[in-house]
């Protein structure tokens, strides 16, 4: 394609974006094909021959669209939102026109300049403290693709704090400082003793941190009575243990907003907890509420002072509820030498001036890849033309959404809130006066099922189900809402919730037959 071909095909990519926007509430939620839709309309090689561009962008929308579920429709409200803005589609475009690797500030230095600001500007906008922020010179931040990668990163770099500690512990041990290696001997003899702690609603990227370590994630369990969050002293009983049985704890991942409830785990007993250790770091996953602490009075709920007094990193995504799109996950360290001491490796071919005075960040050394995509231009496009008030009034917008929903689900003679609105997100299920008080755990349960799988087989709407810890023998069945898309109105609230309410009372009345 050349540059007079690229502008046509353009103008009619973006003409088919604004198309596909102005149909969208036209549209069902989800996609309504069935598995192998596409793998059957598709060649099964490689065309031999070049292929007219105008038929390719075609078959985007033939083949494609029917098969895409409408992240950015109004009425998805299924696992947390995945926002897409204009701005970021543009930033993206730019950021791929120039396709700078940025691993190093040599080989793109606009990329590596632009995120130190970008992290820095995100860093006081949720109100993380100095020791987070790059001009601190001591932490600061980076942008990685997801808050798996975010664990692994904090995981990679707790390690090394650990094995660091017990080498110039280790008895006769003349190392100190950060200027050694961790000595071959020391990580074979630890390394396998490490342990990895959460709770039993931290996300699944806990578990999968520890698959990819090779080592153990405790999954410590939280209960009704706390609303699901983990607690200092469930967790002192686990290392308690752990330490007794001759392992090593060295990480803890927190939760700000869980995924099935939006709970903030107790930040400060955990801090306490940990505070009495020098092997175990505290990473803080806020992936999805993480961004919300751009406003103030959601601060004290979301623990940003223990945050900021305990957290040895934290992590928000972007790509959730912030207004960028896929992929943007920030990632703030305290002690970013730990980083450096932990990924640094710095072959010939990588050596150049700026970076051996130290003047410069080399991001590479930041996160587990060499490549990485030039995302910051996302955050600037978005952060400048919505402007702080413009992002604040868009998370307002979602909070709103859900306390009104939660309103209608209190006043439904059908239906019971299970936890009251964190931020955007509730649970509810049939319950309430129309259920007997003495019907079973499990026919609720049932019944829930029975509602959840009406749901799923419409395509107008999406929601989620979880399953939550209960004082009775059964989990809690329950359905998930999560508000804050950037296109969903009062009206998609009200009009998901007459769905609920129709599907709900078929299964009673079923149910009551
Ligand atoms: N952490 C929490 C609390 C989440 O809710 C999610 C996804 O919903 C994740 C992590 C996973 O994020 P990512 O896909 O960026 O790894």
């Amino acid at each position: 394609m050349d540059i007079e071909g690229f502008r046509r095909a353009g103008y009619a990519a973006v003409d088919a974006v604004c198309d596909y926007y102005t149909n969208l509430s036209k549209k069902t939620v989800r996609a309504q094909v069935l598995p192998g839709y596409l793998i059957d309309q598709l060649p099964r090689e490689a065309p031999k021959t070049d292929e007219d561009f105008a038929l390719v962008q075609s078959d985007f929308e033939s083949l494609i669209l029917p098969g895409i579920t409408n992240w950015q429709h109004g009425k998805f409200m299924a696992y947390f939102p995945g926002i897409s803005t204009f701005e970021s589609m543009i930033a993206d475009l730019y950021a791929t026109s120039v396709s700078n690797p940025g691993f190093n500030w040599v080989c793109s230095p606009a990329c590596t300049e632009l995120e130190q600001v970008m992290m820095d500007w995100m860093a006081k906008l949720f109100g993380l403290g100095k020791m987070f922020h790059i001009e601190s010179g001591k932490g600061g931040g980076v942008i990685l693709n997801s808050a798996s990668e975010a664990v692994l990163t904090a995981a990679v770099a707790a390690r090394e704090t650990a094995l660091r500690y017990l080498a110039t512990t280790e008895p006769g041990s003349t190392l100190s400082g950060d200027g050694f290696d961790i000595p071959d001997d020391i990580r074979a003899k630890y390394s396998s003793k490490l342990v990895m702690y959460g709770s039993t609603h931290t996300h699944s990227l806990g578990q999968k941190a520890a698959l990819i370590f090779g080592l153990t994630f405790r999954a410590v369990p939280v209960s009704t009575a706390d609303k699901y969050a983990l607690r200092g002293d469930a967790l002192q009983e686990v290392i308690d243990q752990d330490i007794k049985d001759g392992l090593i704890p060295f990480f803890v991942i927190a939760t700000v907003g869980t995924t099935s409830t939006g709970t903030v785990d107790r930040i400060d007993e955990i801090g306490a907890v940990l505070a009495e250790y020098n092997t175990i770091s505290l990473h803080i996953d806020a992936a999805w509420a993480g961004v919300a602490l751009a406003l103030e009075d959601q601060r004290g709920y979301l623990r940003l002072a223990d945050i900021n007094r305990y957290a040895t990193s934290f992590c928000t995504n972007m790509h959730k509820w912030g207004l960028v799109a896929l992929d943007c996950t920030l990632f703030f360290v305290r002690n970013r030498k730990v980083l450096n001491l932990a990924l640094d490796a710095t072959p010939a071919y990588l050596r150049y001036k700026e970076a051996e005075t130290g003047a410069v960040i080399d991001y590479r050394n930041w996160q587990l890849a060499l490549g990485r995509r030039f995302r910051s231009i996302k955050v600037w496009f978005v952060m400048r033309s919505y402007g702080v008030k413009g992002f604040q009034d868009h998370l307002r917008v979602g909070i709103d959404h859900c306390q009104q929903l939660s309103k209608l689900i209190i006043a439904s003679p059908s239906f019971e809130l299970v936890t009251a609105p964190s931020l955007a997100l509730l649970t509810f299920r049939l319950g309430g006066a129309a259920i007997p008080a003495d019907t079973l755990p499990a026919e609720r349960n049932l019944l829930n099922t029975l509602l959840n799988v009406r749901l799923n087989a419409r395509y107008d709407v999406f929601l989620t189900q979880t399953l939550l810890p209960s004082t009775d023998e059964e989990d809690v069945f329950c359905i998930r809402v999560a508000l804050g898309g950037r296109r969903t109105t009062m009206r998609d609230v009200e009009e998901v919730w007459a769905v609920v309410v129709e599907e709900g009372e078929e299964v009673l009345r079923e149910w009551t037959k």
